[in-house]
């Protein structure tokens, strides 16, 4: 809101906004050194349920999933499928709800006497969906190119540019990248995804390097090949 008060282009088109929730639980048994990611349309439509171990018994369970391919559910009634069906021994500690967006950074994040900084500024990861390294990083380099504006006794938008094109460079280049892959991606449906896995499970674990993968998956399901494109044009 603050960045659109200040006249930045903050909107988030409805497919690139993640509903996301999220139970800490205890009495769950999974192996503490994995994260598991499941996907699905079945578990978390346009998203995926994650499971992040914690330490002792208790780990991070939630999902995103995108409201439109989400058959008008939301995510929290996902996240109880969910729960209900893998965990259903688990005790839930508490929980978090918010929204993540999925779409690569807004085109100007800095403006006269202002800088916008991690989701507010649309730098999660628009792959992943992780987005507080992101934040930091981003924090860090406002800190520096803040401090350095503010010394100098100019805040206009054009000193400030150097934020915008700092972190192009750091994160957000990629971002675009990975955004159009996402978008690719999201064509296939789930059977296509199921032979991929198996493609990739027939080779030895140990021998599993991601140059190997790719090639095999490249070999095995040429309809890959536009989305590997998307990536590199
Ligand atoms: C359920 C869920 C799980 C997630 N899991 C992960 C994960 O495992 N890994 C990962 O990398 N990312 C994860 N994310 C995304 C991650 O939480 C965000 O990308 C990250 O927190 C962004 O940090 P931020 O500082 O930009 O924004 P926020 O963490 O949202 O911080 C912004 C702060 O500003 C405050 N604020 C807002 N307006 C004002 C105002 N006008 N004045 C003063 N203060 C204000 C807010 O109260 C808030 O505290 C998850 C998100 C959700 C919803």
């Amino acid at each position: 809101m603050v960045a659109r008060w200040a006249g930045l282009d903050t909107r988030v088109p409805s497919r690139d906004m993640e509903s996301c929730a999220q139970y800490l639980m205890t009495n769950v048994n999974v192996d503490q050194d994995a994260i598991y990611l499941h996907f699905g349309d079945n578990v978390a439509p346009g998203g995926y349920a994650w499971v992040f171990p914690k330490g002792g018994d208790s780990a991070n369970i939630g999902l995103g999933t995108v409201a439109l391919r989400a058959g008008g559910r939301n995510a929290r009634q996902w996240l109880d499928d969910y729960v209900q069906n893998y965990f259903p021994t688990g005790i839930r500690v508490s929980y978090t709800v918010g929204g993540v967006i999925v779409h690569p950074t807004i085109k100007r994040t800095a403006t006269d006497g202002l800088i916008t900084v991690g989701d507010a500024a649309h730098m999660i990861n628009p792959l992943s969906g992780g987005g507080i390294v992101n934040a930091m990083k981003a924090g860090r380099l406002a800190a520096e190119v803040g401090a350095a504006a503010l010394a100098a006794g100019d805040v206009r938008s054009g000193t400030l540019q150097r934020y915008h094109d700092e972190w192009m460079k750091m994160l957000g280049d990629d971002h675009i990248r990975f955004h159009k892959l996402k978008d690719a991606l999201s064509k296939f449906d789930d059977s296509f995804f199921d032979k991929l896995a198996k493609t990739v499970n027939g080779i030895a674990y140990e021998k599993r390097t991601l140059r190997r993968i790719f090639g095999s998956a490249l070999m095995h399901h040429p309809t890959l090949l536009p989305v590997v494109a998307k990536y590199f044009v």
